[in-house]
């Protein structure tokens, strides 16, 4: 199983790809977790990322593709992944349908966790809050708003995006968790 999963900051992709890790046996592919690492080891690519991730901007196409397309190679992902937070642009979807086709793969789906902006602040500082390793550094209001523009702006056109090639599927992320969870899976089985 290969799954894209959709949606703003705060809507609970993150959550919900634990959920699919253990129910499909696949590994949660997150660019922006493999970013902080990266900040965190200060490698060259974390060097570039800090203050772009901190800022809430995004981090160029090149240095996210080049990620993705050499993690996929790895052996956990042979039963299946999910991406989590990639792609984020029209040109990283693109860039991701030559990756897979290069590879022989397929997507099975693309999942969409659609929520009402609203919730989002409160629901990142509320992740801010409970963290156990402390905030991130991009959950605070200034970053979150610049995160919400440039999800608006960039993100959001994927929906139309792979809406058209037939791939998208939408679940209510207003649900609790177990709600999502559940709609997912039945979408994913449809
Ligand atoms: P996330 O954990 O998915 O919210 O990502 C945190 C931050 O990492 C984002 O705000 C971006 O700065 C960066 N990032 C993560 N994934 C991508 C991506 N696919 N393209 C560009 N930047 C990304």
């Amino acid at each position: 199983m290969r799954l894209i999963l959709l949606g703003p900051p705060g809507a609970g992709k993150g959550t919900q790809a634990e959920r699919l890790v253990e129910n499909y046996k696949i590994t949660q592919l997150s660019t922006g977790e493999m970013l902080r690492a990266a900040v965190a080891a200060r490698t060259p690519v974390g060097i570039k990322a800090k203050e772009i991730m901190e800022r809430g901007e995004l981090v160029s196409d090149e240095i996210v593709c080049a990620i993705i397309s050499d993690r996929i190679d790895e052996a956990d992902c042979a039963n299946g992944f999910i991406l989590d937070g990639f792609p984020r642009t029209i040109a990283q979807a693109e860039a991701l349908t030559g990756i897979l086709a290069d590879k022989g793969l397929k997507l099975d789906a693309v999942v969409e966790i659609r929520v009402d902006e609203g919730i989002l602040l409160e629901r990142i500082e509320r992740r801010a809050a409970e963290s156990a390793d402390g905030p991130r550094a991009d959950d605070n209001a200034e970053a979150l708003k610049k995160r919400l523009e440039v999800y608006s702006a960039q993100t959001a056109p994927l929906i139309e995006f792979y809406g058209k090639s037939g791939e998208l599927k939408t679940v209510d992320g207003m649900q609790d968790i177990e709600g999502v969870a559940a709609s997912i899976k039945e979408a994913l089985s449809s």
